[in-house]
């Protein structure tokens, strides 16, 4: 890994390693088929152009965003085809009751007039938080009644789900401590459950199905559900949590679903990281020069791209607050966890890099005419594929 002085000694908790990104995308090499990123952010034009150039020297050919709607016509005229949109509520509109209810309705017609194929539905507990605030308690549950209508609006128009249900196991040894208010973790998926059967189109439960701790739960969830998908998305989730698992155990679950998870960042993209706030704690985890996010974008395919394809084994170039919040007698607020490289063979990264996100994208429409039991699923890669080990 080469290092640069270009922030010794003051480094940003999104480079703490002070690496060269541009000079470790080259190190790095194409990855083995172009990217598909499921799961990323973006809005403000100056802010995307900067992206595009990160996704481009990563090898990321295309992603597929939640982007508001009023702003997916410059998205689209930075990135053209290399983005794809996912429908999300109007969170600009102070209105929550009616932005979560009719008004999810209308967007998701809007977004799909524009060519979106997915409908995003966010249900992590702190949503009851928000619905609490709107006025109406079931206002965001997965299985509430207006989240049904809409999820029924998409299947109509023969779009995917993806939602977002579990949280951090540190989240809910902490933030989340109240099950009384927030349920256990494990309460989080009777709910996704009941709707994966009620609309069988296919489903992309984000950052492994919110439980990347635990491969067996996941295991249960996949086998349940042949309409589910999953995404790696949440970076700093994803490094903390995967390098913890022994190898190979994350290589060997790729390798069990095949077809059904995909590679996503999660990665946030907006023109307010080009400037700085004005407020000397945004020093945060966010970036406020067009040379900052550059890096903080780039930090996220660096980690996430070297956690599958390398045996790399050291310090994570982020910072990870989570590992101080569950505790802080060990951990400062600005350290990280070590990353420890999968090393997935080459054509499990083709399948993880590429091939789910295009069988996903091949089951949309005709999977309305069937039941959950006959969705398609990817046959397992065939044996002679298997003797391509990755790094070891
Ligand atoms: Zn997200």
């Amino acid at each position: 890994m080469s290092q640069t002085s270009r922030c010794a000694g003051d480094c940003p908790p999104f480079n703490r390693l002070g690496l060269n990104y541009d000079s470790e995308a080259a190190r790095l090499g194409p990855p083995p088929i172009g990217i598909i990123d499921a799961h990323v952010h973006l809005r403000g034009a100056a802010a995307v152009a900067i992206y595009g150039g990160v996704a481009e020297r990563f090898g990321i050919s295309q992603s597929w965003s939640m982007t508001p709607l009023a702003e997916v016509p410059a998205v689209r005229e930075v990135l053209g085809d290399r983005v794809r949109f996912i429908a999300q509520p109007d969170f600009s509109n102070p209105d929550r009751l009616h932005t979560m209810g009719d008004g999810f309705l209308e967007q998701i017609d809007a977004f799909h007039a524009l060519g979106a194929s997915i409908v995003k539905f966010w249900a992590a507990p702190r949503a009851r938080d928000l619905a609490d605030e709107a006025g109406q308690a079931d206002l965001m549950n997965l299985d509430g009644p207006h989240r049904q209508m809409q999820m029924q609006r998409a299947c109509d128009l023969g779009m995917a789900i993806m939602t977002h249900v579990g949280d951090p196991d540190t989240w809910f040894e902490t933030t989340y401590a109240n099950t009384m208010r927030y349920g256990s973790k494990r309460d989080q998926y009777a709910p996704l459950e009941r709707m994966l059967d009620r609309f069988p189109v296919p489903w992309i439960a984000a950052h492994l199905g919110g439980w990347p701790e635990n491969l067996s739960w996941l295991d249960g969830l996949l086998t349940r559900h042949p309409n589910l998908y999953l995404d790696t998305s949440a970076t700093k989730w994803m490094v903390r949590t995967l390098s913890a698992h022994a190898r190979p155990a994350f290589a060997a679950f790729v390798e069990r679903w095949p077809g059904r998870i995909l590679f996503g960042s999660d990665i946030v993209v907006q023109d307010a990281h080009l400037a700085a706030s004005g407020d000397d704690t945004a020093r945060s985890s966010q970036a406020s020069t067009p040379v900052e996010a550059r890096d903080l974008y780039a930090s996220r395919y660096w980690a996430l791209r070297t956690l599958f394809e390398t045996d790399y084994n050291g310090p994570s170039p982020i910072a990870d607050p989570d590992l101080h919040l569950i505790d802080p007698k060990t951990w400062g607020e600005s350290d990280a966890p070590t990353l420890r490289g999968q090393c997935l063979s080459a054509p499990l990264l083709r399948m993880l890099y590429r091939s789910a996100a295009e069988g996903f994208l091949s089951q949309l429409g005709a999977s309305l005419k069937q039941e959950a039991s006959e969705v398609q699923v990817l046959q397992p890669l065939p044996p002679q594929l298997e003797d391509a080990k990755g790094c070891h």
